[in-house]
């Protein structure tokens, strides 16, 4: 029979899969049901030979989505068509039936040594490798279009065209191509896909960040809501699974907050319905997450055998031990197993117990807080100059991925974030046994991506070394845990991590020891990883493998002495195997009687003769059967020792975790001693009390740059308790702060110092202040007046004023709003009202703690009109006319704002910093005299006499001021003045033009 996995695959698929997110292809058509092809292995020529009907390959990528996946179904290709395939040669037919099965990947199509691609795939794939393409044979008269990929390079292109949004399906040969020619001459060898590699189903180290998650995320809309999902209060499921680890989360949230989520969750690939991949709004999103979207049918999502996949994986008949899961969610659960299930072709994935994820459970940061912050990744799109890379003191990367998914998700409950305070709390003290367990944990692999490409079959020799050395570092540092916790004990989670690690020790360890060397090569397949004295049978078979090896030079040594030729040389190729090979001066006596007897001639080469002899077939024959058979024997050894590590799946799984978790609380305790932060007070009060903070990436890059030291500030929103800091009113219950100040002062820098700071002890990590004191935040929200959104095609204001609705809808009186600059594109008075309104519903609706910076300064006559609002400043100091920033925090507000001082810092022409200060004047002195309220048109810049420009007179007459000085309108015929007119246009065109050069 061909093809039986892709066939059944097709079947099930019964789709039409998509792309045009971003640049991926949009491919949309529906898999046939190809027919079985018994026959197809008869012929062995290469696809490209064939003279198979085959039509329209271009047209097929090209096509548009369709909306009904059955109406697609209806309507193969001609390429696909039974017809096409009926004509074809047997090997074109073989290929066009697995790339029919196949349609919306790039198939590679393993031709010996290297995967070749064909047609449009080939087409796509040179373009998007940067690779030749050739082509071969002929198809309907034309060229058929081709490249290919050596296998030793695979990874790497595979790699490249994942990154860039395709998917591929991996053909591979089935049978050595000596037993296809065993069926007959022009038998085809049997191929199939053995997996299709997708952005969110990858495996291999070479395909995965060690440090970052890459999540497969299926989400799901809860029945009923019909009107866009985003933004209302419709409940949406998510599930997402990292097949590389087993990692696997399920929650529900509201289409408000689903951008959010996504962003958190970043997922590699996106599985939804058609209907919701329609909302266009819900695409952006998904493309700023960084997935690639795929589109299912609407009968993936059954929440019944979502729930069955999710037992039967989990190995419990029950589900009630993991929480209790929504039908909506066991749907999109249903749909992440089945889209494994096709990709992985059958092959079961290792799933963690899933983690609850839900709006209860976090602290929720939208998305464009999350990029405005900067949590995980920078502005410019790496992780450097993010919060995470400045906490980042982890040494596995298991644990770097755990430490990104803590700070992506702060938690919500005290006693949750006391337990994680407390086992920081105690490594920071027990400072010799946080460097021995860092010890431990650097010699830690990766067990949890090894155990799961060994379940998949994809493992190798170094997976199994790495679980034996992992489940070593797991055993001593539960050792070092038990020895270190000293008279008072660990703090309870410490304790729990320790428990979970003890588990290392066992037959499974001591198995792995024994069974391998050292250092395993790479590769299982040549054999050589399992260690001496392991196992009697294969000990046997390699001592007579080594032996006939040396029983083969003495016969070199015998045949050099018994014809004389001193060069004779025994040697070994691919293709004759062992040969005896001498110069052709030297042949002579080999093909002359005696020796002619004995040595029969094999090749003549054009410097060389080969020969061979009776015995060293018979030599050459017990050594491959001896290397063959040790071969087996590892081979047998390999699948023993994976099918071990399968049984303890689940304990694995529990020791990964607490290894990623010990590294990610003794890096935090490490990061803690090294940067001088304290142990933040968590509890349930409204408080925000930041004593002496600092800003975490800031001050680290100011160390590495030596650019003068951070100056710490105090932050307290909501009456003090303790004493308010100097120059604040004791009695006063402030919770929102209007920060004003020069640019360049400080004020961004101290509005997001707070927001991280919050998010730090959420998290459960120390902070960078001298002491903290945070009533649990429930949702953070971080603004700058925005730039210009052009990717999705709005303008600042607009975004500026989506995001300020998003803020005022959402934050309740839990919450902690930061908006720097909010109001400023848009006219003057405009912004400032708007400014001024937002504070006030802040502060009388949503009653949340905030920070408010703001070039406005008519904004802080608010401190006086609202009980809950203050004013504060970031110093400056004047020095000679210039300005010098303190970047200290103090009560009040900015008496002026500087902006031609700082002007002047960053270069602006002299001339033009001199007439900005007159202009400033003029403004000044009318703004005194009408009292401050004066509306701009009535201000003297536009109603006075505008005084002479220094700017016009320094640079003298322009030339369109001379020619029109040397017109006499007197002297001018009507047809010369209309000339003189269009000279005159000209001449003011290039003055323009060249000015703005
Ligand atoms: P603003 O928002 O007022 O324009 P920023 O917050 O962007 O100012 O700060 C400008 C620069 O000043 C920062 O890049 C940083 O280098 C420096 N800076 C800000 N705050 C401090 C501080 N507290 N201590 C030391 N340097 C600071």
């Amino acid at each position: 029979m061909g093809s039986p996995v892709s066939i059944s695959f097709a079947a099930n698929l019964l789709y039409a899969f998509h792309r045009q997110v971003g640049n991926r292809i949009s491919v949309d058509m529906a898999p046939r049901k190809g027919p079985a092809r018994a026959a197809a292995q008869q012929d062995a020529e290469a696809p490209g030979d064939g003279e198979a009907e085959a039509a329209g390959f271009s047209a097929h990528y090209a096509r548009a989505g369709a909306e009904d996946p059955a109406a697609t179904a209806a309507t193969p290709p001609a390429l696909y068509s039974p017809e096409a395939i009926a004509s074809a040669t047997p090997s074109m037919a073989q290929y066009l039936e697995i790339k029919a099965a196949n349609p919306d990947c790039i198939l590679w199509y393993r031709m010996g040594d290297f995967y070749e691609l064909f047609f449009e795939d080939a087409v796509v794939a040179s373009e998007a490798l940067g690779i030749v393409l050739t082509k071969r044979g002929k198809h309907l008269g034309e060229d058929i279009r081709m490249c290919g990929v050596p296998i030793h390079r695979a990874d790497e292109y595979l790699q490249r065209l994942i990154r860039k949004g395709f998917r591929v399906a991996v053909c591979e040969q089935l049978e050595d191509p000596a037993e296809a020619r065993r069926r007959g001459a022009k038998a085809v060898v049997r191929r199939d896909v053995v997996r299709l590699v997708t952005p969110g189903t990858l495996t291999e180290e070479s395909l995965l960040e060690a440090g970052k998650r890459n999540y497969l995320t299926a989400i799901f809309r809860a029945p009923g809501g019909d009107s866009a999902l985003l933004g209302s209060a419709d409940r949406v499921a998510l599930a997402s699974l990292d097949i590389s680890t087993g990692e696997c989360e399920i929650g529900e949230t509201s289409g408000a907050d689903l951008p959010g989520e996504l962003v958190r969750l970043s997922p590699g690939e996106l599985l939804a319905t058609d209907g919701l991949l329609a909302e266009s709004e819900l695409r952006k999103w998904i493309e700023i997450a960084g997935a690639a979207a795929t589109p299912l049918p609407n009968a993936h999502f059954d929440s019944v055998s979502g729930e069955r996949g999710l037992k039967a994986r989990l190995g419990v008949t029950e589900l009630g031990g993991f929480g209790s899961f929504s039908r909506t969610e066991l749907a999109a659960v249903g749909a992440l197993l089945k889209y494994v299930d096709l990709t992985q072709l059958g092959k079961q994935p290792v799933l963690r117990p899933p983690r609850r994820t839900g709006a209860s459970a976090a602290l929720l940061i939208d998305a464009a807080s999350r990029s405005s912050l900067e949590l995980v990744r920078a502005t410019s799109g790496g992780k450097d100059g993010s919060l995470l890379a400045a906490i980042d003191r982890t040494v596995t990367g298991a644990g770097a991925r755990e430490l990104a998914s803590r700070l992506a998700a702060p938690l919500r409950d005290a006693s949750e974030i006391h337990a994680r305070l407390d086992c920081v709390g105690f490594l920071v003290e027990a400072e010799r046994l946080r460097a021995d367990l860092r010890d431990a944990l650097r010699s830690a692999p990766d067990i949890a991506r090894a155990v799961s490409r060994l379940a998949f079959g994809r493992g190798g020799p170094r997976d199994l070394a790495a679980v034996r050395d992992g489940l070593a570092a797991a055993e001593t540092a539960a050792v070092k845990l038990t020895a270190g916790a000293g008279a008072m004990g660990l703090p309870s989670a410490l304790e729990d991590i320790g428990a979970r690690l003890a588990k290392a020790a066992g037959p499974l360890q001591s198995e792995l020891a024994a069974a391998l060397v050292d250092e395993p090569p790479h590769l299982r397949r040549d054999g050589g990883f399992v260690r001496a004295g392991y196992r009697a049978a294969l000990d046997e078979a390699i001592e007579l493998r080594d032996a006939s090896r040396n029983v083969m030079a003495a016969l070199e040594a015998r045949y050099v002495e018994e014809t004389g030729v001193k060069s004779l040389k025994v040697r070994h190729n691919n293709i004759l195997g062992f040969f005896i090979e001498v110069t052709q001066q030297n042949a002579k006596p080999l093909v002359s009687p005696p020796l002619s007897d004995t040595f029969r001639h094999r090749q003549t080469m054009s410097n060389a003769m080969r020969f061979t002899t009776t015995e060293l077939v018979e030599i050459e024959g017990r050594i491959a059967s001896a290397a063959e058979r040790a071969l087996a024997i590892e081979q047998e050894v390999f699948a023993e020792l994976s099918g071990a590590i399968a049984a303890k799946e689940a304990d694995l799984g529990a020791i990964s975790a607490a290894l990623a978790e010990l590294d990610v609380v003794a890096a935090l305790a490490e990061l803690a001693h090294n940067e001088g932060y304290v142990r933040p007070e968590i509890d349930d009060s409204d408080a925000f009390e930041i004593i002496g903070g600092r800003h975490p990436v800031v001050e680290q890059a100011l160390a590495q740059s030596r650019a003068g030291p951070f100056i710490d500030n105090d932050c307290v929103l909501g009456r003090p308790r303790v004493e308010a800091p100097s120059g604040f009113d004791e009695g006063k219950d402030a919770r929102i702060w209007i920060v004003t100040g020069p640019n360049m002062a400080g004020k961004s820098t101290f509005l997001r110092q707070n927001a991280l700071i919050a998010v730090l002890a959420q998290m459960g990590s120390y902070v960078p202040a001298r002491s903290a004191h945070i009533g649990i935040v429930d949702r953070l929200f971080s603004r700058v007046g925005a730039a210009d959104d052009i990717a999705r095609g709005r303008s600042t204001f607009m975004v500026e004023m989506v995001e300020t609705a998003g803020i005022l809808n959402q934050a309740t009186d839990r919450s902690l709003v930061i908006l720097d600059e909010i109001g400023r594109g848009t006219a003057t008075f405009d912004g400032l009202s708007i400014a001024w309104a937002t504070l006030e519903y802040l502060h009388d609706v949503s009653r949340c703690r905030g920070l408010f910076a703001t070039h406005y300064h008519e904004l802080t006559a608010l401190e006086g009109r609202l009980s809950g609002v203050a004013n504060v400043t970031v110093d400056v100091k004047e020095w000679h006319d210039e300005i010098v920033f303190l970047h200290k925090v103090r009560a009040g507000a900015a008496d002026r704002s500087y902006g031609i001082q700082v002007a002047k810092l960053a270069g602006l022409p002299a001339k033009v910093v001199a007439r900005a200060g007159e202009v400033l004047k003029l403004l000044e002195k009318a703004d005194r005299r009408s009292g401050g309220t004066a509306p701009l048109d009535e201000l003297p810049l536009f109603a006075a006499a505008r005084p002479v420009n220094p700017i016009a007179e320094a640079r003298g007459p322009s030339p369109v001021e001379d020619a029109l000085g040397a017109i006499n309108p007197d002297e001018l015929t009507p047809k010369k003045a209309l000339d003189e007119l269009y000279r005159l246009k000209g001449l003011l065109r290039s003055a323009r033009t060249s000015s703005t050069n």
